[in-house]
């Protein structure tokens, strides 16, 4: 891999402490990489109850566990309440990938997010999610401003973290690092929905904890 030339980055504000909510390994990869290159102080916050089922789940957040402690950055590690997560996407379960079902499932996660980051002094938050092509990332900004602005001088840092190349370091990030890759965005709705699109195309279904980054098709699936 070449040696990666980057602009620096400048958080809202001018701010140079940041929390980051992180999806997992391989969509945090090159965010990760782009704050230490700035000299940006944050910490990573794993908050994904959605993530089903919870062997999945700990496969994903182990694997972001790994880069956090490879680079030295602090990480938190919050809730699994699954629960929680059911009970608000009932009635929802039959809504397409970025549809209302996917606006109450990052509102969740990032309303963590901004409480943690209000109770703990961070004055800006960000997320690794909008940097994978298969989520819409007006979107995902609107859930993280609607969450942010619940606090009074805590911003949400919109930055596209696909521009400039970072697409495509996410995956050489990913590959260099042979990341656990996941094959679907991640509740249990998603694993049914891949499935079926995968059985119509005559391919077996999901196998978990099978496929890594740099050992053949490199598609992000997140
Ligand atoms: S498809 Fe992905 S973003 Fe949408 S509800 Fe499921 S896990 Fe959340």
């Amino acid at each position: 891999m070449l040696p990666i030339e980057r602009k620096e980055l400048i958080p809202p504000g001018g701010h140079k402490k940041v929390l980051l909510h992180s999806c997992c390994a391989p969509c945090s990869g090159e965010v990760m990489e782009a704050m230490l290159a700035s000299g940006i102080d944050y910490t990573i916050f794993f908050y994904n109850p959605n993530i089903h089922p919870e062997r999945e789940y700990l496969l994903r957040k182990e694997e972001n566990v790994r880069f956090a402690e490879k680079h030295g950055v602090a990480f938190v590690d919050a809730d699994y309440d699954k629960d929680n997560w059911f009970a608000r996407a009932k009635g929802m379960e039959w809504e397409p990938e970025r549809g209302i079902r996917c606006t109450m499932c990052f509102d969740m996660r990032f309303e963590r997010t901004a409480l943690y980051a209000h109770e703990h002094g961070f004055p800006v938050m960000t997320s690794s999610l909008g940097i994978s092509r298969w989520k819409n990332m007006s979107q995902i900004n609107d859930c993280g401003k609607r969450a942010a602005g619940r606090y009074e001088g805590l911003s949400y840092w919109d930055f596209n973290w696909r521009k400039g190349g970072g697409a495509a370091r996410m995956i050489e990030i990913s590959k260099r690092e042979e990341f656990y890759q996941q094959e679907y965005c991640g509740c249990v709705y998603s694993l049914r929905d891949t499935n079926q699109h995968r059985r119509n195309q005559g391919r077996e279904p999901i196998e978990l904890g099978v496929k890594f980054y740099g050992q053949g098709d490199d598609q992000d699936a997140g």
